[in-house]
């Protein structure tokens, strides 16, 4: 969600007239956006920002510098008060403001700016594609959707730092969906904090669909569209309407990231998340009922305040009964002002550390086993670019597993039918040979 607000930003500046420089030490303008889901994730920026204040300020004190996003949203001024040669805090409802904030800074009409203010219809504000600033260069796209959340698990911050859910019209989102395809874009990934909630509020159910599964219809329809993702959902989403959409549209890819967070129901409860493992396990069963190929990823929490050793085996049991074949795991981090934080029973690093190894071994362990039985299989792939090999190129396969196989730039784009013969970690590779 950050790449894409960030690409937006940078899209909306390009069309008054800035260039994207090619590094740090050629900009004139230098915007940190920035994520605060993690403690780390904020210091890490709080340092990046003082390595760059180091470096300008000395050779090039008119730089101008500035955090967008999260933790601007939720430091505000503060980050002025402790950084002075800030110039610029962009709340997550203002990026569209970003422009004509540099241009007051610029035209000396006002010297500092801070504005984390709420702004109605801002969540239709996120437009602007770069498609790496060349025509016909991007295969995929995000989308946002919506933005905010009206969740609040108790861990986390984002319901604070991007405000209640608010969603853009169905015409809004096929309009920029089209668009994108018409220049070239083959796999589009509809993005918000919680996808399924998108227009619950505006959109009344039609036919048994809800306001998400409506739009799914819609962007179905674009000629042109190969593919279509979204991320992330949340578990209570998975009504039969959605579950029905996946044997219903081609285009809906077979591949899900639905948060699980922890196995125990116990803690599924302390974290507010609204679904038990009995349900959740209900929803992966009814998927695979009806896309047995579903490629299935998940976020996991390891260390809650009070998960037990106990509590802790039963995400280790769960993690077993669905087989993920990818999981995202995080330790823990408290977050200011989120009630999971004031908890007693924080637990020791240590042990949250210790956790973490323990089910992230489980996890590789039955993604490799998943990756391996791939192999000798024909799989479809979407050509998306170069690998980090720059002689290879790679792709997606419908699950969303890596493809990388040796082909040329003219496969770019295409959507190619490859035999995998060898699974690396996270990586399948392609039998280049029946390549036409
Ligand atoms: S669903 Fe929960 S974890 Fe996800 S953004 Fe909302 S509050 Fe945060």
């Amino acid at each position: 969600m950050n790449e894409r607000d960030s690409e937006a930003v940078a899209a909306q500046l390009a069309a008054k007239g800035y260039q994207l420089a090619a590094s740090e030490a050629m900009a004139d303008v230098i915007l940190l956006n920035t994520c605060s889901v993690r403690d780390m994730a904020e210091q890490k920026a709080l340092r990046k920002m003082e390595n760059i204040i180091a470096e300008t300020r000395r050779n090039r004190p008119n730089v101008l510098l500035g955090f967008m996003g999260c933790m601007a949203q939720s430091r505000g001024q503060e980050l002025i008060d402790r950084l002075p040669d800030v110039d610029l805090v962009i709340g997550t409802q203002k990026f569209h403001r970003t422009a004509d904030y540099l241009d007051d800074i610029f035209q000396g009409r006002r010297e500092k700016v801070v504005d984390v203010e709420n702004e109605e219809g801002s969540e239709a504000s996120i437009r602007e594609h770069l498609l790496n600033g060349k025509p016909r260069q991007a295969v995929t796209a995000f989308v946002s959707i919506m933005q905010g959340c009206n969740q609040y698990c108790t861990f986390c911050i984002v319901p604070y730092t991007r405000g209640a859910e608010r969603s853009r019209t169905i015409a809004d989102i096929v309009a920029e969906c089209q668009e994108l395809v018409s220049r070239g874009v083959k796999e589009i990934t509809l993005l918000g904090q919680i996808v399924t909630s998108y227009g619950r509020r505006q959109v009344p159910v039609k036919d048994g669909k809800s306001a998400f599964v409506q739009l799914l219809d819609a962007v179905h329809e674009i000629e042109g569209l190969e593919r279509i993702r979204f991320t992330s959902p949340h578990p209570k989403g998975y009504g039969d309407d959605l579950v029905e959409a996946y044997g219903r549209l081609p285009k809906l890819v077979e591949s899900a990231h639905i948060p699980v967070q922890s196995g125990s129901d116990r803690m599924l409860k302390q974290m507010h998340r609204g679904y038990t493992r009995e349900k959740y396990l209900g929803i992966i069963k009814r998927l695979r009922a009806v896309q047995p190929q579903m490629g299935i990823s998940t976020d996991f929490i390891v260390g809650f305040p009070g998960e037990t050793e106990e509590d802790f085996e039963q995400t280790l049991s769960l993690a077993r009964e669905v087989e993920f074949d990818q999981a995202f795991i995080f330790r823990y981090s408290p977050r200011r002002d989120t009630p999971a934080a004031a908890m007693p029973e924080q637990l020791p690093s240590a042990v949250k550390e210790e956790r973490n190894q323990r089910l992230l071994a489980l996890i590789n362990e039955i993604a490799a086993r998943h990756y391996a039985s791939l192999v000798g299989q024909q799989v479809q792939i979407l050509t998306e670019g170069p690998s980090k090999r720059p002689e290879r190129l790679q792709g997606r396969t419908r699950c969303n597993k890596i493809v990388v196989f040796e082909g040329s730039e003219r496969h770019r784009g295409q959507m190619l039918e490859l035999r995998i013969t060898r699974a690396g970690s996270f990586t399948l590779y392609g039998d280049p040979a029946i390549l036409g």
